[in-house]
């Protein structure tokens, strides 16, 4: 396709009516208030199909059905929210895991939406995050094969600090981070966290995740309690296509039901987004992979003291300890289940009951062996979970190779054909912002 630029916010694709060239959102935020914006972006209010009802999706909805659209949310599963965005570690990214990314394009693509994340997810839900919300800042723990060395971790997190810091929401994260820090921790601090002859240094960073399942069952009951929106669940989108011209109504159809015409489609279908795009007339940009990705998710019978730390970095593991007693553990090696850079992707088959302690076994040991307080969590655990999700990049290769494009995230966002739009949501922490801000674009409000 001609003049087709990287995916990015509302690239543009020849022969649509959408004339304006976005490079990235901070640059849209200035050139979006150009002439032709408003007139580009303003749909006609009426029906609008939203295909996806993960973060990305459930969040666009209830924007959009709270401005007065008839919103039809179409989803393969029977419950929205039910695949990764449910099942993921929910960090609100700052741009600090991207640090082999010395550019800082990633973590300038990041930063305002993790910092938005909070205050829009809020809304959304009505109740605060607060109580679900990590209560300690991040370690991230250098694995001595590390593809950053400490040293060079270090200077891109002061450079990060510097960005968090002066930007103008620096207030409205999950934590004030107006004055953000990064610290490299003492051989002292360090050891009271590990004896491991495998981590080489560490750093205190500013970043906080939130409980993603509590943020599922909140977004499930407002999709319930909004009137505007009829839940399409059990639904799987097979195409978009244009009625009669791409500026026109377009219609969706889905396995074993009669297909629908629209004013709108938004399509947020994460790892089946590509395969409905080329049923649009969008042909997908090279390079982008798809990683199912296998995590524990538990709970404890009582409060455990065991820090939210991220082995940096490379193919390494997350310990999350949201409130005391609710946890995300991750052993990348042993959870990564299938790659591929095809179109789309199934979902692996669930583990039979014998891989399943194999891989809850594999994840204690190799954590513990970092981090030996993780040890209680499984203790005390009186629940856990073995569940996975989808990992959409544009971008590919291995984590331990320092040159794979799979360590830079800043072309996500969103694309246009008439009226049939995709998202690519990036990153969960970056999902509401990119639902406020095409919902506003939809409505012409910016
Ligand atoms: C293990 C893991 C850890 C992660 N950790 C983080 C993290 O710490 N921080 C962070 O910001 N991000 C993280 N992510 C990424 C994050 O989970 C995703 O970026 C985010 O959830 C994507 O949201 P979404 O709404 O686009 O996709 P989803 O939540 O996957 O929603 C897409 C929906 O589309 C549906 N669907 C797909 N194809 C079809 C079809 N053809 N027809 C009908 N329905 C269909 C699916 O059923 C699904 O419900 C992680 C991901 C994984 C897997």
């Amino acid at each position: 396709m001609k003049g087709r630029t990287r995916l990015c916010w509302f690239s543009a694709i020849p022969n649509t009516t959408l004339k304006t060239t976005y490079r990235t959102p901070d640059d849209t935020h200035r050139e979006r208030r150009g002439r032709d914006a408003r007139q580009d972006m303003t749909a006609p209010r009426g029906r609008m199909a939203i295909l996806g009802a993960g973060i990305m999706g459930a969040s666009l909805a209830l924007m959009m059905a709270r401005r007065g659209y008839a919103v039809s949310l179409f989803d393969k599963e029977s419950e929205p929210m039910a695949c990764a965005s449910r099942w993921n570690e929910g960090k609100i990214h700052l741009g600090y895991l991207y640090g082999n990314d010395p550019s800082l394009l990633t973590a300038r693509h990041l930063l305002s939406g993790g910092l938005c994340f909070g205050r829009l997810v809020s809304e959304l839900i009505g109740s605060n995050l607060e109580a679900h919300t990590t209560f300690s800042e991040d370690l991230y723990l250098v694995h001595r094969n590390s593809i950053v060395a400490a040293e060079a971790l270090g200077a891109i997190f002061e450079r990060v600090d510097v960005l968090v810091r002066s930007h103008a929401d620096a207030t409205s994260y999950l934590a004030d981070v107006s004055a953000a820090r990064s610290n490299r921790l003492s051989k002292t601090e360090l050891a009271d966290v590990t004896n491991s002859d495998q981590i080489v240094g560490g750093f205190q960073v500013p970043e906080r995740s939130v409980n993603t399942r509590w943020v599922a069952d909140r977004l499930c009951a407002a999709l319930r309690g909004e009137p505007n929106i009829s839940l399409r669940m059990a639904s799987k989108v097979l195409s978009a296509q244009p009625v009669d011209g791409i500026d026109r109504k377009w219609r969706v159809a889905v396995a074993s039901e009669k297909s629908e015409a629209f004013d709108i489609v938004v399509n947020c279908l994460w790892e089946g987004r590509l395969a409905v795009d080329r049923t649009a007339g969008i042909e997908p940009v090279p390079g982008w992979s798809h990683r199912y990705r296998l995590c524990l998710f538990g709970r404890t019978s009582q409060p455990v003291d065991v820090p939210c730390a991220v082995v940096a970095l490379g193919p390494f593991g997350d310990i999350k300890n949201y409130d005391g007693r609710n946890f995300y553990l991750s052993w990348y090696p042993s959870g990564l289940l299938a790659e591929s850079g095809e179109l789309s992707i199934e979902t692996p088959q669930a583990l039979d009951a014998d891989a399943r302690q194999r891989f809850i076994g594999n994840v204690r040991a190799t954590l513990a062996r970092l981090l030996p307080s993780v040890s209680s969590m499984f203790d005390d655990a009186e629940e856990l979970e073995v569940r996975g999700g989808f990992v959409f990049a544009q971008g590919r290769g291995s984590l331990s190779d320092p040159k794979a494009t799979i360590h830079r995230r800043d072309q996500f966002g969103v694309n246009r054909l008439g009226n049939y739009i995709s998202v690519d949501t990036g990153k969960y922490s970056t999902a509401p912002w990119l639902a406020d801000r095409l919902a506003r674009q939809i409505c012409g409000i910016e």
